[in-house]
């Protein structure tokens, strides 16, 4: 999420703003893959191991564990691609286009970026000299300092909440005397890094979620090297599941037919499973029904602006903000990956408002925003234009899962099995809740947790002694 970047941001690590799975396992795992690339089609007899639902970050990633297991999976897509809310795409502006993920947080340890050599993607460091606009100049080396210290003591505040029992939301917990830094603050901890305004967002969950103040971006696009880690999974698209049924073991039911399994791992996002888009018979728990409500999808969306000839005069993947004097802001990702894409980011309840009116209102606003900040002149140099709306998305509907308040908890519920059904994706993770690398990590734990509910497959039971 491009979101967090402050998000448990240390004062020593503000001050730097200022200025694998190894290749063994990996390659394992690729050849279980390539060698057994029916173990995930459409079984004409209609019985396997695992059910796969959905083809993003978290299901990929639990189909690969599947087979490597050499156990019998099918993954079943709604859509007529892979890689959900992580997509790359060169058609509208001939360079990657990400319409979802596009960070790669914290490199050290995210899984994708472990995969990425081996993928042959080239990762790269994001610039860690970022900007706020006043009004039309930049913020000086000392206004600077009052952003990051105000920033880095509401981190704390929020942080702080742990030590008490009762949940309160982020908005309540910051500190009281942020000035004319307020709304800022709010815009960057509330819609850019959560999806939601800060009112909305559980200070219990917000503060266990771990730093993600260190970036990097993926050359081709965050997408492409989701999709290329999909490469030898075999995909069942335009295959929605409509319906689970869990009464005696689990049969899946889609419009191409039902598939019979031992277990099902659900990956489709809170959102498409708060709408009831896929059916529980018999209905699921009251209590992951709650869980699901707790963890409901914020609005976050990406307007492409080219600009041509760099008008703006920044560097390759700067990262821009204004001080804010309202909730009418969002953030600006110059020159994507060196192309003459410019990103501007709007969120939370502001962006989803805005989403609501459509393309050409989203596009006039990024537009009239950088023309506050860099002048008039900025129009003439607009070409081609896009705005992503992922509450219209009908297989996603919404961005990511930042919990309400009071649900904290939410996360670790659907983490526990319901009788073969594991639910697995970005909501699935403590820590790493809306990133692809949460997502990435969930689906794996969910595979390990279905495959261990089951015997051991039959090359590996032990053989009977022979007698001499
Ligand atoms: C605009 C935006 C920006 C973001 N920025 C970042 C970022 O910079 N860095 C980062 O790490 N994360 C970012 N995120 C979050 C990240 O994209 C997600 O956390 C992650 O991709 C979620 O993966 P997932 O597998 O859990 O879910 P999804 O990607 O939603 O995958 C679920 C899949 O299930 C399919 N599906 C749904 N219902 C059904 C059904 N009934 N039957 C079959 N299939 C179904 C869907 O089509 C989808 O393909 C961003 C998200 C958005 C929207």
């Amino acid at each position: 999420m491009v979101s967090s970047h402050y998000k448990g941001l240390s004062l020593q690590k503000a001050w730097k703003f200022m200025s694998a799975m190894n290749r063994r396992s990996f390659l394992a795992a690729w050849a279980a893959l390539a060698a057994s690339p029916a173990l995930g089609a459409m079984p004409s007899s209609g019985e396997v191991d695992i059910v796969i639902v959905g083809a993003g970050a978290a299901g990929i990633a639990a189909a690969r564990r599947v087979a490597a297991a050499g156990r019998r999976y099918v993954l079943l897509e709604a859509s007529d691609r892979i890689g959900g809310r992580c997509y790359t795409e060169t058609k509208t502006f001939g360079v990657p286009y990400d319409h979802g993920a596009h960070w790669l947080h914290m490199p050290d340890m995210n899984p994708l970026v472990k995969l990425a050599p081996q993928a042959r993607i080239e990762v790269y460091p994001a610039p860690r000299s970022n900007k706020v606009r006043i009004g039309r100049r930049n913020a000086r080396a000392g206004e600077l300092e009052d952003f990051l210290a105000a920033l880095v003591r509401s981190n704390r505040a929020i942080a702080d909440v742990q030590r008490g029992r009762a949940d309160i939301a982020c908005q309540a917990a910051l500190p009281k005397d942020l000035l004319d830094w307020q709304q800022t603050i709010e815009f960057v901890l509330g819609p850019f890094g959560c999806a939601k305004d800060l009112n909305e967002i559980s200070a219990l969950d917000f503060a266990r979620s771990g730093e993600r103040d260190i970036d990097a971006f993926s050359r081709p696009g965050l997408g492409a090297l989701l999709a290329k880690l999909g490469e030898g999974v075999s995909v069942e698209l335009s295959t929605p599941v409509t319906r689970i049924d869990w009464k005696s073991g689990i049969e899946v039911e889609t419009p191409r037919g039902k598939v019979r399994a031992k277990a099902v791992i659900v990956t489709a996002s809170t959102g498409v499973l708060g709408a009831g888009k896929i059916k529980f018979t018999p209905d699921l728990p009251k209590r992951q029904q709650e869980a699901v409500n707790q963890l409901k999808l914020g609005s976050y969306d990406h307007v492409m602006l080219e600009l041509p000839g760099n008008p703006l005069g920044l560097q390759p993947d700067e990262l821009v903000y204004e001080k804010a004097s309202g909730r009418q802001t969002a953030a600006l990702l110059a020159n994507v990956g060196k192309s003459d894409l410019c990103m501007i980011d709007v969120a939370g309840s502001f962006g989803r408002s805005l989403a609501q009116q459509g393309e050409a209102a989203m596009v006039a606003f990024a537009i009239e925003w950088l023309v506050k900040q860099y002048g008039e002149d900025i129009k003439k140099s607009v070409k081609r234009t896009h705005a992503t709306r992922w509450n219209e998305a009908p297989w996603v509907m919404g961005a990511f899962s930042a919990a309400a308040v009071g649900g904290s908890g939410a996360r670790k519920i659907l983490m526990e099995p319901v009788r073969g059904i594991h639910f697995a994706g970005e909501a699935m993770h403590e820590t790493l809740w809306g990133t692809v690398g949460g997502a990435w990590e969930s689906g794996e734990r969910a595979a390990d947790a279905a495959l261990k509910s089951f015997a051991p497959t039959p090359s590996k039971q032990r053989q009977p002694r022979r007698r001499d």
